[in-house]
């Protein structure tokens, strides 16, 4: 192979994502370049004579090639960025979705109320000893998938222990790493299970109560399925994308569950689709939560229901 500079192979990854079609083409091949050679945007532009590695050269063909036939660039990079945080990513579980940010938002900003109320300063909201000491926020994500929910809750309140569960092998191992990667692996408990099924295996019932309930089930009709990106219709996994009754699935199976397995006060949110707030605080209405709100994500559309048990 003959040897290419960073400027030359840059412009031929920008030629082949741009007859591809790709949303954005040239960053694409920009971030893959920089993946490949471990280095920083700006080198790109101010070294473009580098000469690169013949190892170097044929993983970025490869890249290309990849993103060249419409896998989203997060698989091929491995990683994506949530709540500024570094998540790894794989085939098999969902990439992190920016508007899932606004529902972490809402559990953080629950979950430091709950602990106000257990009376906890503010600063001790950040002191995991004390939290061992005086009773620290527990909280149980539902179908982790990348960990980008429950990792993120870990990191950003310190006091919280957490269970997440998944109904895939692949999602508990990646929520793992991601846990690790961020220093929060000793207060999450993973089980690989359908919704609360493996709770009930695991653990006594005593331990079954959380303060917060969270999860981003699949919620998109098996009916808008062709409608999809090529991205996500073929490449993300299917398990966490749809649900039956209209997406509704298990929002009714969750919120009709859920009670059973929180303390008095404690909270359940979902994220949902744009166009399913009213019929999730129905849901919720029904199972019996009060001050059901809905909030919406930085467009402007629903994507948080709430409420307390
Ligand atoms: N928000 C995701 C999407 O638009 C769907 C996530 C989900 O079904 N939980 O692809």
């Amino acid at each position: 192979m003959e040897k290419q500079t960073i400027g030359e192979l840059l412009k031929w990854g920008k030629k082949e994502l741009r007859e591809t079609g790709l949303r954005s083409p040239d960053l694409d091949a920009e971030v893959l370049l920089m993946e490949v050679l471990g280095v920083e945007r700006l080198v790109l532009h101010v070294y473009p004579e580098r000469v690169v590695e013949p190892g170097q050269h044929e993983a970025y063909e490869e890249g290309i090639r990849r993103r060249k036939a419409q896998e989203p660039l997060h698989y091929i990079t491995g990683k994506k960025e949530f709540m500024g945080l570094d998540f790894h990513v794989e085939k098999g579980v969902l990439i992190p979705r920016g508007d899932t940010e606004v529902v972490v938002e809402a559990a953080i900003d629950t979950l430091k109320e709950i602990g106000k109320k257990k009376g906890f300063r503010d600063e001790e909201l950040n002191l995991v000893e004390k939290a061992e000491r005086r009773g620290e926020l527990r909280a149980l994500d539902i179908g982790v998938g990348s960990g980008a929910i429950a990792v993120s809750l870990l990191y950003y309140v310190k006091n919280l222990y957490m269970i997440g569960t998944d109904i895939s092998p692949i999602p508990l191992k990646v929520t793992g790493i991601n846990a690790k990667n961020h220093g929060v692996a000793h207060r999450l408990g993973l089980l690989e299970g359908s919704l609360f099924e493996a709770l009930d295996r695991a653990l006594p019932p005593e331990e079954r109560t959380f303060d917060l309930i969270i999860s981003n089930p699949p919620y998109i009709s098996f009916e808008v399925k062709e409608d999809l990106d090529r991205e996500v219709k073929d490449y993300e996994p299917e398990e966490a994308l749809f649900a039956e009754d209209h997406g509704l699935f298990y929002y009714r199976e969750i919120a009709r569950r859920a009670p059973s397995y929180l303390k008095t006060k404690g909270y359940l949110v979902f994220e949902i689709g744009y166009d399913q707030g009213n019929d999730v605080r129905r849901i919720l209405q029904q199972a019996g939560f009060s001050g059901v709100q809905i909030l919406k994500d930085l467009e402007n559309r629903d994507r948080v229901v709430m409420g307390k048990r």
